[in-house]
């Protein structure tokens, strides 16, 4: 077969690199100069900076560690976040220490979420879910939810919370347990050693792999290649390659500022659950990569910038659905990856659910030999 690919970001090259080992011609298209996505990251002076944030790449699987690894030469580590609240610095996602700082014991919080998120008598009405805050109050109780969710999630969607879609409220993790680790429920967890953008065109490097760069594909191109290629598998947002013809799909983004100083943070990462601090994450790549060269990154959400996290309101759903049925119709393009599928996914997600697509295409292209009835039952 021969492939088009739109984007060289980690689920955009994963899927190159499947089909290109299984004797398919490849051929990438990325607006940006260099591949990575959301991944992108580079050395600055001796530290690794990851340009949207930090990426740590998690799983639970094995054979997705094993894959990353063919390609990235990971180094294992311990991944801890404390996040500043108004009781100060506190584990974060919420473990035993933090509800006992909080609430006093496990069991005063599990009475108070049982109480219905908040003692009655505090308030004086019901609660029920109409908004975030009452649907938060509701999973985590009252103390927890000022201390970890009000602020935070309230620079997050740039508004007070009673004013926030409930659906947009998708839960928060609290563990009894006393871990320390941020992704507490993976067993593998690390960093390519020479960053991940590298890692990245290692996957690329393949000689049935054409990468070009700097060509942002939009509806016109299209119209041109859908004849050239037996398949077009998009990474970008759907609403973009069709000129927004409806509306745009709603993102948050975020604008990054980038010190050269030193913290002395608890830990490399930090959330900054409190009004005062405008930002709502903060990095020290120093600490967080042992580099030698002092950079800081702290992310506020702002108007413009990259489309970062999907805002998964039921109407936004729909609408997104809407463009990814239109390009697959039209053009015959299918939608995958975060933007595709305007989910927030972590990298072993892209990775495992790109094996998952190229497995399933390669299989219906083994059984019927022809590409249309491979798309009509993708
Ligand atoms: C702030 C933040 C922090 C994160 N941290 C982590 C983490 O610590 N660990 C983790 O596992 N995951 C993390 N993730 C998720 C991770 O970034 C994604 O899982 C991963 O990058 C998915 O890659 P993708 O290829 O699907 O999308 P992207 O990385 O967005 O790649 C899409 C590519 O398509 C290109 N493109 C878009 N439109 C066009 C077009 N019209 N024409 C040509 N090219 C186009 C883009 O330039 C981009 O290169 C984080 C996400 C965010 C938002």
């Amino acid at each position: 077969m021969k492939i088009a690919i739109i984007g060289a970001g980690l689920t955009g090259a994963t899927i190159a690199r499947l089909f290109a080992v299984n004797g398919h011609n490849v051929e990438v298209y990325e607006k940006a100069s260099y591949p990575g996505g959301l991944a992108y990251d580079y050395d600055l002076s001796g530290t690794m900076v990851s340009h949207y944030g930090p990426h740590i790449f998690h799983t639970d699987y094995e054979d997705i560690w094993n894959f990353a690894n063919k390609f990235g030469n990971f180094i294992p580590i311990k991944y801890k976040v404390q996040a500043l609240t108004r009781k100060g610095w506190l584990p974060y996602p919420i473990n035993r220490e933090s509800i006992i700082k909080v609430c006093n014991s496990i069991r005063s919080m599990k009475k108070e979420i049982a109480a219905g998120g908040v003692l009655k008598e505090n308030h004086g009405y019901e609660l029920n879910l109409h908004n975030y805050e009452t649907k938060a109050l509701k999973c985590i109780g009252n103390r927890l939810y000022k201390t970890f969710v009000k602020d935070y999630d309230a620079k997050f969607h740039g508004r007070e919370l009673c004013n926030v879609l409930p659906e947009l409220f998708d839960g928060i993790n609290v563990d009894e347990d006393d871990h320390k680790n941020y992704f507490y429920k993976d067993t593998f967890i690390g960093f390519p050693k020479h960053g991940f953008t590298r890692m990245i065109e290692k996957m690329l490097n393949h000689s049935r792999i054409i990468v070009t760069f700097n060509h942002e594909i939009g509806q016109k191109f299209l119209i041109k290649i859908r004849e050239q290629f037996d398949l077009i598998v998009s990474t970008a947002s759907p609403d973009s390659l069709l000129n927004y013809r409806h509306t745009i799909i709603p993102y948050h983004k975020s604008s990054f500022t980038f010190l050269s100083c030193d913290t002395n943070w608890p830990t490399p990462t930090v959330k900054f659950c409190i009004k005062d601090i405008p930002f709502i994450n903060g990095v020290d790549y120093k600490r967080l990569h042992k580099g030698t060269n002092s950079v800081v990154m702290m992310e506020m959400i702002s108007e413009s910038g990259d489309r970062l996290y999907p805002i998964r309101s039921k109407w936004n759903i729909f609408l997104h659905q809407k463009y990814a049925n239109e390009l697959k119709e039209h053009y015959g393009v299918i939608s995958v990856g975060r933007l595709g599928s305007f989910k927030q996914i972590s990298m072993a997600l892209s990775i495992s659910q790109s094996i998952a697509f190229v497995r399933r295409v390669t299989s219906l292209y083994n059984k019927y030999n022809n590409i249309y009835k491979v798309k009509g039952e993708l």
